[in-house]
């Protein structure tokens, strides 16, 4: 038995004179959502920032010193808030872990760099200076210290010594207990070096968490896909972004109802691309690269992996094509949260209008001879 008093609707997407229809019928008050829960379309500008305020930060701060548990889940807090536009006091209903989100594109995340991780990699170069006793640097530090007797792999610390020491053998002490013994850290300190120098983006790769590459990566190796294109497409192949399944998958009871047709429920595989409204958008686009055949009831992951060039089609074609679909992607979930947060909706015809003239721009700077031909006639 539900009780009306303590029962309360939410809404995603549904027109007002509906929702109050609904509030007749059924008694139960409407509420707001203590978080935006219906997700914005994500800016690379905002990855770039981050990327660059971390990697000054670090290099600043982390080439010396190992920075606090507490510091660095601080930083990431900072971080992840900025990222997703969470504000003070409200909650942000998120599908992809801050872990996931710092790998590589190929690896299903945005190529931001994972503080601890890099902060490590940063000392390892110290480890490795002195393990070769560059300069004589070896040499000199156990003068100073007094040990020696000691090699850089059975030294110890003492409360006496620097905090720069003590960071260098921690990084040691956890990277000893990551790969096993002294001459595997040293194949790891080894293996990061490049013409003499030390590569910290190299031993970074080893000390970084690993995730399962994407059946599908190469498809994000083409250069004609714009950043913002690429995020929602990795985004909606993973199902990371919030729809209003997800969301009641969390225990919140949603009224479902794709705010794009208004005609079935609301997940990804509906959004990309079984909508009515969607594959309107989606044949104009089709024609317009001059695709044609069946397209339709795939799901989104089908379509990537089909198109990939050991199917038959040629490299400059799927660099086309995969532009088109990540934009397609980008301009979908972009013309879903119009219509949520700001009433705002376009035809379709207008929506592949636009899309089209923002791919062209892209496409008209790319290097390939086939595209740029192909773009006169447009
Ligand atoms: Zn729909």
């Amino acid at each position: 038995m539900v009780s009306i008093a303590k029962t309360s609707i939410y809404y995603g997407g549904v027109a007002e004179d509906v929702r109050k229809q609904i509030g007749v019928l059924t008694g139960y008050s409407e509420e707001q959502f203590p978080f935006r829960y219906l997700g914005v379309t994500l800016n690379p500008e905002k990855l770039q920032l981050i990327n660059s305020i971390l990697f000054g930060l670090e290099n600043y701060w982390c080439s010396d010193l190992l920075l606090p548990k507490v510091v660095v889940n601080l930083i990431n807090k900072l971080c992840k808030d900025y990222f997703w536009g969470t504000q003070p006091g409200k909650h942000k209903m998120i599908f992809q872990r801050w872990h996931s989100i710092c790998s590589p594109w190929q690896e299903g995340g945005f190529n931001i760099n994972e503080l601890l991780s890099w902060n490590k990699a940063l000392i390892c170069k110290w480890l490795w200076l002195l393990s070769q006793n560059r300069d004589g640097i070896w040499d000199k530090l156990t003068k100073d210290y007094n040990m020696l007797d000691a090699s850089i792999w059975t030294a110890q610390c003492k409360p006496h010594h620097a905090e720069s020491w003590r960071a260098i053998l921690k990084v040691r002490d956890s990277l000893l207990g990551l790969v096993g013994d002294q001459v595997a850290v040293q194949d790891v300190l080894d293996s990061s070096v490049l013409k003499g120098r030390f590569v910290i983006s190299k031993v970074y790769d080893k000390l970084r968490q690993k995730h399962s590459k994407l059946g599908w990566a190469r498809v994000l190796s083409y250069p004609e896909i714009l950043p913002k294109h690429k995020i929602s497409l990795i985004q909606a192949a993973q199902q990371v972004l919030s729809t209003v399944d997800k969301i009641s998958a969390r225990g919140y009871h949603l009224v479902n109802r794709c705010c794009l047709c208004e005609g079935a429920l609301e997940s990804h595989r509906h959004l990309f691309f079984r909508c009515p409204f969607s594959q309107a958008v989606r044949r104009l686009m089709l024609h317009w690269l001059g695709l044609t055949g069946s397209w339709s009831a795939l799901a989104l992951k089908n379509w990537l992996y089909r198109l990939l060039p050991q199917h038959g089609m040629l490299s400059w074609r799927c660099a086309l094509v995969f532009s088109c679909l990540a934009g397609l992607v980008f301009t979908l979930w972009e013309e879903r949260n119009n219509l949520i947060f700001l009433g705002r909706a376009k035809k379709p015809e207008l929506l592949a209008t636009e899309l089209q003239w923002v791919l062209k721009i892209r496409l008209s700077a790319s290097n390939n001879p086939h595209i740029r031909s192909w773009l006169v006639n447009k």
